[in-house]
């Protein structure tokens, strides 16, 4: 029923605008694209677009260049498709203006969704949001192209943390099987995601292993990225999807936390008070979404996050806090 009234929408809609979470990862990037290229086979005039600067590991994806920092006019769109997105402000600035599109569909598969928009299509089983859009197109019958198989396999494989995590479904492999049949290279994705890295990132990589701390029970790791180690290393925002992973995998570890220091936040506030987003990420047995809900954030299962300000000390503090409600 929702489905087929997102159908329709989308049908009769001539001018569409997607858009995607900030600091986007693999899904929110596949997603994007893959919407985005079927609603061109169809013939709409859609605009694709991502507040942030994407991470260097998706530029081999075809057509990642259509994706744009500018959202356009926005009184043209009849349409704004939100994907990834538990609500609509992680759209970030332009949040408020598209707000003001006549009809909002939003699609997503976190379980904290707040159903923005006047059509969901949320299911917070699906691994990842490219599933749905992959149901979707399906339903459509618009016919899936190398692009868009590409798009939905890199969607769902960095989602499942390459088929590891626990929301690797049976669905998910049957949507990337066929998603390879229609062009999607398994080895080319993985190599360009996870095999390959810029010495660059490995020097990065270096330092972030010299901050790893481990609470006292062992159970929550932690590595902090500053802005000075991007400077000496020479790298950006971009280099750091995945990193977290490496303090993850640590034994005993349940939680993993990589704090980040904004580059903005620096200079706006006075003495030692900085800005961090905050990426959490689970071994499995341990619900970081409502973790990160605790401190204003959110997310899945696995992998959430959040937004805090403070002295390193003080944040540290916080976050080890914790440490010691984990069983
Ligand atoms: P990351 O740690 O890579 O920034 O994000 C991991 C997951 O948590 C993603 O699904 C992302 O959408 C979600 N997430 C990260 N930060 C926030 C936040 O500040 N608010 C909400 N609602 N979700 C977040
Ligand atoms: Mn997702």
């Amino acid at each position: 029923m929702k489905m087929n009234q997102i159908i329709q929408q989308l049908k009769n809609s001539k001018h569409i605008l997607l858009a995607t979470h900030i600091h986007p990862d693999g899904d929110a990037i596949g997603s994007l694209l893959a919407m985005g290229l079927a609603l061109e086979e169809i013939k709409k005039k859609v605009q694709l677009y991502n507040e942030s600067v994407l991470p260097a590991v998706y530029n081999f994806l075809p057509s990642i260049h259509r994706i744009k920092d500018y959202a356009g006019a926005l009184e043209a769109y009849d349409t704004a498709v939100i994907l990834d997105c538990s609500d609509l402000q992680r759209v970030g600035e332009a949040a408020e203006a598209i707000s003001r599109t006549p009809v909002i569909i939003n699609i997503d598969h976190h379980a904290t969704n707040n159903r923005f928009g006047r059509y969901q299509l949320i299911d917070p089983k699906a691994s990842a949001t490219a599933v749905l859009i992959y149901r979707l197109i399906s339903a459509m019958e618009i016919p899936i192209t190398t692009s868009m198989a590409y798009a939905i396999y890199t969607g769902i494989m960095a989602d499942t943390g390459s088929f590891r995590f626990s929301n690797t479904t049976s669905e998910a492999f049957k949507i990337c099987h066929e998603m390879v049949l229609n062009g999607a290279d398994p080895h080319k994705v993985a190599y360009h995601v996870y095999e390959t890295i810029s010495l660059k990132r490995v020097k990065l990589l270096n330092m972030l292993y010299d901050t790893i701390e481990i609470s006292e029970n062992g159970k929550l790791s932690s590595m902090t990225l500053t802005q000075n180690m991007l400077h000496a290393t020479g790298t950006s925002i971009t280099d750091v999807e995945g990193l977290i992973n490496y303090a993850r995998r640590i034994e005993n570890v349940k939680v993993a936390v990589l704090l980040y220091e904004r580059a903005d936040g620096r200079q706006m506030r006075a003495s030692n008070d900085r800005e961090f987003h905050v990426s959490l990420r689970s071994d499995g047995s341990v619900n970081v979404a409502n973790l990160a809900a605790a401190f204003g954030g959110g997310g899945h299962r696995g992998a959430a996050g959040f937004d805090i300000h403070g002295s390193l000390p003080e944040v540290k503090t916080q976050l080890y806090s914790i440490a010691s409600r984990l069983l």
